[in-house]
């Protein structure tokens, strides 16, 4: 189907993956096998089929106007209003889309829903960074938070998520969206952890509601959420929340180390955590090789140095 709708937006300085230009898989309405009570977009039954889709050349056409306008762009971004593994040309898309892209690197923003087919899967494998939802890991919370289409079963998505991580090579990002009494409960947690383990992704994003949701649910805090990173250990965390905390007094040299020791923090992480006095010290330690940088899918995290 043509469409006038814009195909693409931005490009976004995003602090995760850098200078992002965005394509829309869905961009007359929303189109999705999910209904999550968090969605910024409109509340909408869900679907199993994308009926409405745009023509794989008329994507392309408006990409290459895009990198011309914008050659500063760092990264595609394929996403939807919706789901964008519901468009049912990705596959041609995604292959078209390596052809132009040169040095840019592509992203999915994907739900996780269909990943236990091995055609979407296979062609997850050709794009340079996947960041998959995994908000819940029961069928119970499943089926309160992000309310699948009666096409999808939880436990298949799980699996198939787990199964892509042990072949894909590339850059996996998770990210779980905390809504305040659904996923937030510690059993429910201990478990997302147990299968966050299995998957080993190169990082974890957490988060909670920071946009108008479609439902009437809460966020948690920023101390909740930085309690579940603590509790998500061996894995790279990183917390996307508005209100920040800031540490009341000042950290000596070993109490930074113990800090970036029982946690790799990130730069934003240490930015917000830290009053100026501590990061000069946190500095020092970078310059006498204290501290390790690890670059996880774009995010640079530092740790303890082991002796
Ligand atoms: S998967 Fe994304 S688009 Fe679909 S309902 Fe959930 S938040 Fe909204």
């Amino acid at each position: 189907m043509e469409t006038n709708q814009p195909l693409t937006f931005g490009p976004v300085n995003s602090r995760r993956f850098g200078i992002s230009l965005g394509i829309d898989l869905s961009p007359s309405h929303k189109q999705c096998n999910f209904d999550c009570l968090y969605c910024e977009l409109e509340k909408q039954k869900t679907i199993s089929i994308q009926t409405n889709s745009v023509p794989v050349e008329q994507y392309i056409v408006a990409i290459k106007e895009a990198l011309i306008k914008y050659p500063e762009t760092e990264v595609i971004t394929i996403t939807a209003n919706g789901e964008p593994t519901m468009y049912p040309f990705l596959d041609q898309l995604v292959d078209q889309l390596n052809i132009i892209k040169g040095e840019k690197k592509l992203l999915i923003l994907s739900n996780a829903s269909l990943i236990w087919d091995t055609n979407i899967a296979s062609i997850l494998h050709k794009i340079d960074i996947v960041k998959l939802s995994l908000d819940c890991a029961t069928k119970e919370c499943f089926s309160k938070l992000d309310r699948l289409d009666s096409s999808l079963d939880s436990q298949k998505i799980i699996d198939g998520i787990i199964g892509f991580s042990k072949s894909y090579t590339k850059e996996l990002v998770i990210e779980v969206l905390f809504v305040d009494t659904l996923n937030n409960k510690q059993s429910e947690i201990e478990k997302i952890y147990a299968i966050l383990k299995e998957i080993h992704p190169s990082r974890v994003d957490i988060g909670t509601i920071d946009r108008p949701p479609a439902y009437d649910v809460k966020p948690i805090s920023y101390e909740e959420l930085n309690n579940i990173a603590y509790q998500f250990v061996g894995l790279n965390v990183t917390i996307a929340h508005r209100h920040k905390i800031k540490l009341e007094k000042s950290l000596d040299i070993e109490e930074i180390l113990n800090l970036l020791d029982k946690r790799p923090q990130t730069k934003e992480d240490l930015e917000n955590l830290l009053d100026e006095k501590s990061l000069r010290l946190f500095h020092q330690l970078l310059d006498n090789k204290q501290v390790t940088i690890r670059n996880q899918a774009g995010v640079e995290f530092y740790g303890k140095r082991k002796s």
